[in-house]
C-alpha cells in the first residue's frame, strides 16, 4: 500500500518558481509587484487604474453542502479546479482567503487546499505570511487604545464606560482574554472598564478590509465604525475620534493583495479571511476584482456551507462589489452526505448507500438555493479513497435523474488532472447557460422581512421569531438609520436551520432571532441566532503540540 504523504511533505517538496514569473504569467508590470521574499508579492493598486477598462473575468463561486467538522473541501477544489482550468490553457486565477493563527495552532488549517491542490509556500501562508493579520490586528488594537485614552483624558464625548462595544483582538485561540477588566490601578493606568478580546478574524476591520473597494472606500468605512454609545445613548464612531486616517494608515500595505502560486503554478491572490458568521466569509473585494482584471476566470471561495457562505457571498459582497458571479461549483462529499442521512460520525467511512440517498436532500436544498439567485450550478462531488464505486454512482445518477450537472473531481489525489472534467463541464455551462444572478431581498426591505426572506428561501424554514430584545435593537436601528443594511446571518454551519443538530433537510421549524451586531463600518447588521464565539479556545491536544522546526529550518507538523 503506498504511504499517503501529508500536506506539508507534499507542499514542501513542490518546486516554486520565483514570484516574478507568475506575475509575468498575468501581465502584472515589473513595478506593480512588491516581493516579499522569492515566493510571495503583493500586486499593486495601480492594476486597477491601469486596466479599468479591460472586460472583467468570469468569476466562479465554490461553495459546499453542509459540512462534517472535517471540511468537505471547498478550498482544496478551489486550489484544483483552477489547476485543472489552466491544463486546459485557460488563464485562472484564484481568490481565497488567507488562514488565521487561531485554527492553525488549534485544529484545522486555514485556506491553502490540501494534497496536490494546494497553495504555497504552504508554510509561510499559514503562518505570518505578509503580515496582513498583523496589520489589522494592531489597526484593531490602536483603536481601542485611542477609546480608552479619549476616556482617561476627560470623556469629551461622554462615552459611557458600560456601552463600549469595541474589543480588542489577537489572531489566536486564547480563551482566557474572553473577558478582561482593563485600566486598574489607580488614575494614572486609566479608568476601569469591562473589555474583552475576540480572535482578529472576528474584528470588523477585517471585515471592513474585505469590503473595501479602494483606500478611500476603506477610510470611508473605518470612520464609520460604531465602537459605543454615549451616556444618551448616541452612536460614536471613529470619525467622531478623528481616528480614521492612522487606521489607514496601519492598512496601506496589508490592503495590497498578495501573490502567490499552486503546486501547479496556478497565480492565487490570498487576500483577507473574515469569519464566515460574525461576517461574510469571503477574502477582500479588491482581490477578487483585481483577479478578475487580471484572468479570464476567477475561481473563489466563501467560508461553511451555501446557507452561509454563498447566501454572504451573494446578498453582501457580490452586491456592494458589483460582481456578477457566472457559475456556482457546490462541493459535496460522500461522508457528510451519508451524515445528513442519519450516519454517526464514527461510521462515516462505511458503506451505505440508503442513507447516502436520504442525505441527498440536503443537496437538493442548496442546489435551489442556488437556482434562487439566478445562478447556473454544478455539483462537485470531491472524491475520499474510502469512497465505495456504488456511492459515487448513487449521487452521479440522481443528479442525472433531477436534471444536475455533476462532476467527480480528484483533484486532492491527482492535482489539477483530477479536475478536468469539472473544468470541462464548467465551462460549457458557463457557454450556454447565462447567469441571471439578483439578490433574493432588496435593501429597502425591513430588518424583519429582510432576516425573513432568507430564513425561508434560503434556509427552508417557516418563519421567523425576533426576542424582545432583537425587536428592541430593530427599533432602534430604524432611528439611527441603519434599516437600509443587508443583513449577516449568524448561525451554525452545520444545519440548515439554527438546531446544529438538524441535519438532512429539516422541515416545519422556525429561526429564532436571539440579538443584533450592527456593523456599521462594514456595512452590514449581524443577525445572531444563538451564542456565536468570537474568541475560540484551545482543543485538549492543540496542533500546536506537534509542531517543530527541524535541523534544516524546515517547519515540521503543520498538519
Ligand atoms: P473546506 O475549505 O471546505 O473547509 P478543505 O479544502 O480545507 O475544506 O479540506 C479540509 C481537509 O480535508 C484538508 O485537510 C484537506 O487536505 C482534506 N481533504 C479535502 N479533500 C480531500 C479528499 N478528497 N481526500 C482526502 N482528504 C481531503
Amino acid at each position: 500500500k503506498k504511504q499517503v504523504k501529508s500536506d506539508l511533505q507534499i507542499a514542501q517538496e513542490a518546486k516554486m518558481k520565483p514570484i516574478k514569473d507568475i506575475a509575468a504569467q498575468l501581465s502584472v508590470l515589473e513595478e506593480e509587484l512588491e516581493p516579499y521574499g522569492h515566493y510571495k508579492g503583493k500586486l499593486s493598486l495601480d492594476i486597477m487604474e491601469r486596466l479599468k477598462d479591460q472586460k472583467d473575468g468570469k468569476v466562479i463561486l465554490v461553495t459546499a453542502i453542509n459540512p462534517t467538522p472535517a471540511g468537505e473541501g471547498k478550498s482544496t477544489v478551489t486550489v484544483g479546479l483552477a489547476q485543472a482550468l489552466q491544463q486546459l490553457n485557460e488563464k485562472a486565477i484564484i481568490a481565497m482567503r488567507e488562514p488565521s493563527l487561531g485554527p492553525v495552532m488549534g485544529i484545522k488549517g486555514g485556506a491553502a487546499g490540501g494534497g496536490y491542490a494546494q497553495v504555497v509556500p504552504m508554510e509561510d501562508i499559514n503562518l505570518h505570511f505578509t503580515g496582513d493579520l498583523h496589520a489589522i490586528t494592531t489597526a484593531n488594537n490602536a483603536l481601542s487604545a485611542i477609546i480608552d485614552n479619549h476616556i482617561h483624558q476627560g470623556n469629551e464625548l461622554g462615552i459611557d464606560t458600560r456601552k463600549v462595544t469595541w474589543k480588542r483582538v489577537v489572531d489566536l485561540n486564547d480563551r482566557a482574554l474572553r473577558q478582561v477588566v482593563v485600566g486598574l490601578g489607580g488614575p494614572v493606568q486609566g479608568v476601569p472598564r469591562e473589555d474583552g478580546f475576540d480572535i482578529t478574524v472576528a474584528s470588523e476591520i477585517m471585515a471592513i478590509f474585505c469590503l473595501a473597494t479602494s483606500v478611500q472606500d476603506l477610510k470611508k468605512r473605518l470612520a464609520r465604525i460604531v465602537v459605543g454609545y454615549t451616556y444618551q445613548n448616541e452612536p460614536v464612531t471613529v470619525a467622531d475620534l478623528n481616528s480614521e486616517g492612522a487606521l489607514t494608515l496601519l492598512l496601506k500595505d496589508a490592503i495590497k493583495p498578495n501573490l502567490v502560486q499552486t503546486l501547479e503554478h496556478t497565480p492565487a491572490l490570498i487576500h483577507g479571511g473574515p469569519f464566515a458568521n460574525i461576517a461574510h466569509g469571503c477574502n477582500s473585494v479588491i482581490a477578487t476584482k483585481m483577479a478578475a482584471k487580471l484572468g479570464d476566470y476567477v475561481v473563489t471561495e466563501a467560508g461553511f456551507g451555501a446557507d452561509l457562505g454563498a447566501e454572504k457571498f451573494l446578498n453582501i459582497k457580490a452586491r456592494m462589489a458589483d460582481i456578477k458571479p457566472e457559475a456556482v461549483v457546490l462541493v459535496a462529499t460522500v461522508r457528510a452526505l451519508k451524515m445528513h442521512g442519519g450516519v454517526p460520525k464514527t461510521e462515516l467511512s462505511k458503506e451505505n448507500i440508503e442513507a447516502l440517498q436520504e442525505g441527498m436532500k440536503n443537496l437538493e436544498k442548496h442546489i435551489e438555493t442556488i437556482r434562487a439567485f439566478g445562478v447556473p450550478c454544478v455539483v462537485a462531488v470531491n472524491r475520499f479513497v474510502t469512497d465505495s464505486t456504488g456511492e459515487i454512482e448513487t449521487i452521479m445518477s440522481w443528479c442525472e435523474e433531477n436534471s444536475v450537472k455533476v462532476a467527480l473531481t480528484e483533484v486532492w489525489e491527482k492535482g489539477g488532472a483530477g479536475g478536468i472534467d469539472l473544468a470541462k463541464e464548467l465551462l460549457q455551462i458557463m457557454k450556454t447557460e447565462e447567469s441571471n444572478f439578483a439578490p433574493i431581498y432588496d435593501l429597502s426591505a425591513t430588518v424583519e422581512e429582510k432576516v425573513e426572506t432568507i430564513a425561508k428561501v434560503v434556509y427552508g424554514a417557516s418563519g421567523v421569531d425576533f426576542s424582545p430584545k432583537a425587536h428592541k435593537q430593530i427599533a432602534q436601528f430604524e432611528q439611527y438609520g441603519w434599516s437600509y443594511l443587508p443583513i449577516c446571518m449568524a448561525k451554525t454551519q452545520y444545519s440548515l436551520s439554527d438546531d446544529q443538530e438538524l441535519l438532512g433537510r429539516p422541515e416545519n421549524f422556525r429561526i429564532t432571532i436571539r440579538e443584533f451586531k450592527p456593523s456599521i463600518g462594514a456595512g452590514f447588521l449581524v443577525a445572531l441566532t444563538g451564542s456565536i464565539m468570537t474568541m475560540p479556545g484551545l482543543p485538549k491536544k492543540p496542533a500546536a503540540l506537534n509542531m517543530d522546526v527541524d535541523e534544516n529550518g524546515q517547519a515540521v507538523g503543520i498538519f
